[in-house]
């Protein structure tokens, strides 16, 4: 439904969107993330048909050549900009005509739409009243309404939830979610929980140029932080000895041991699928008291920060703790290409999420390009989530990790075995 190829917008010798290309497919949600000035707007308003671009190679929203055809674009999709252009002197009813006008729809087509798409936006009741006098999150809802009013197969909405409270901002939210269910949707916020809890599919901008493009999970992988299990136990061995009790399961690639909290000793596990269940075997086996036993999955937040900063997950969740290096993941075999310069404190103008905190992960096998140029490529097998837990394999502890003698966790001898 959208395809952008090669898309380039100078402002004079501002490079503002640099060689962009993304597709949207039909149905899809897309959450369009960057921190400020990144070309969001730029970009958005260039496929709204509201701004040429310098140069493209291939622009179509819903079948319409945004080049060519710019009219047809704006009249067949649902574009609700960063601040929402209404009449303050006209009663929403009587804006809703004249929106209707412009989208040259019909007299009975509008009768039956205009209070069709008030109702949808939970505004049925404010037909009459003044637009200027509607409070911003209503104000917000009845530019929603203008830009469902063609009952567009394509929405996009530049950061719908700005200036919102709390409130206004998940009422808002939910609508948006509820738009989705049969539309097209590309969304741009700041708000990176906003976006996690309606787009599935996520594209970074930064300075211009594409730094990523997939599913927060996918991303989270391809960084080397695909997560982790935060383990939080009490048994009579030391912390040296559970760690590596832990590392010699099957498939875990790193221990991490973390704080003491009072008689429970903590440590962040990072392997092949979700260990919960082997991990949970083993402190049976071993007369463990299991405090906390969790999947930890890196947030939005934290990889934004990351391909924007190029700093590692590691340091977004504070100072790891000691334990074993991570094995270089195979996910991160992935072709470096440009990213943006390491940003100092691009972070500093979005919304935090808020989703699960991680707490300290372990080191992780970045392939030591911090601050460097790399983008990874995305790969689709989210590890985490593929594991079959209702199949718990063995965790017999091999003797030798009993005897005090514990195998190199990351079995390739790269990494460091716990401590
Ligand atoms: P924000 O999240 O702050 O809205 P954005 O990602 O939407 O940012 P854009 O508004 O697209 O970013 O701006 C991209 C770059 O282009 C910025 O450096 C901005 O200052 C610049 N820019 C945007 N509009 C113009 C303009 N009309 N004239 C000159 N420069 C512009």
């Amino acid at each position: 439904m959208i395809e952008v190829a090669h898309l380039t917008r100078r402002y004079g010798s501002l490079l503002a969107v640099d060689d962009l290309s993304f597709e949207v497919g039909r149905g899809e949600v897309v959450g369009f993330l960057g921190p400020n000035g990144a070309g969001k707007t730029t970009t958005i308003r260039i496929l709204a048909g509201y701004l040429a671009a310098t140069k493209a190679e291939r622009l179509v929203v819903a079948g319409h050549d945004v080049q060519r055809d710019s009219m047809g674009v704006r009249r067949s999709i649902g574009y609700l900009p960063e601040s929402v252009p209404l009449y303050p002197e006209l009663r929403v009813e009587e804006m809703m005509r004249f929106q209707g006008r412009l989208h040259r729809m019909e007299r009975q087509v509008m009768r039956r739409r205009i209070p069709e798409v008030l109702e949808r936006v939970g505004v049925q009741d404010r037909g009459k009243q003044l637009v200027g006098t509607l409070s911003r999150g209503l104000k917000q809802r009845v530019g929603l309404a203008v830009a469902l009013l063609p009952d567009p197969e394509v929405l996009v909405l530049d950061e719908p939830t700005s200036g919102l409270d709390p409130i206004q901002r998940g009422e808002v939210r939910d609508l948006i979610h509820s738009l989705a269910d049969d539309r097209t949707v590309l969304l741009s916020s700041h708000i990176l929980a906003e976006v996690e809890s309606v787009a599935p599919r996520v594209i970074i901008l930064h300075e211009g140029r594409k730094v990523a493009d997939g599913k927060p999970a996918e991303l989270a992988a391809s960084l080397g932080g695909g997560g982790h299990v935060a383990v939080e136990v009490m048994g009579a061995a030391s912390a040296e000895d559970m760690a590596t009790l832990i590392g010699s399961l099957p498939g875990v690639d790193s221990v991490a041991t973390g704080d003491r909290v009072g008689i429970h000793q903590s440590f962040q596990v990072r392997g092949e699928g979700d260990l919960r269940e082997d991990i949970g075997a083993l402190a049976m086996t071993q007369t463990w008291a299991l405090r906390e036993l969790s999947w930890q999955r890196p947030t939005l937040e934290q990889l934004f920060t990351r391909l924007v900063t190029g700093r590692g997950l590691e340091d977004l969740d504070g100072p790891a703790s000691s334990g074993a290096a991570a094995a270089p993941s195979p996910m991160l075999e992935a072709e470096p290409v440009d990213l943006p310069a390491a940003a100092p404190v691009l972070a500093a103008g979005l919304e935090l999420s808020s989703g699960p905190a991680e707490s300290s992960a372990p080191p992780l096998g970045t392939p030591g390009n911090a601050g460097s140029k790399i983008i990874y490529s995305l790969n689709p097998f989210d590890r985490g989530a593929s594991r079959d837990l209702s199949k718990p394999v063995s965790v017999d502890a091999p003797p030798e990790a009993v005897s005090g003698e514990p195998e190199p966790s990351d079995g390739d001898g790269d990494g460091e075995s716990a401590s």
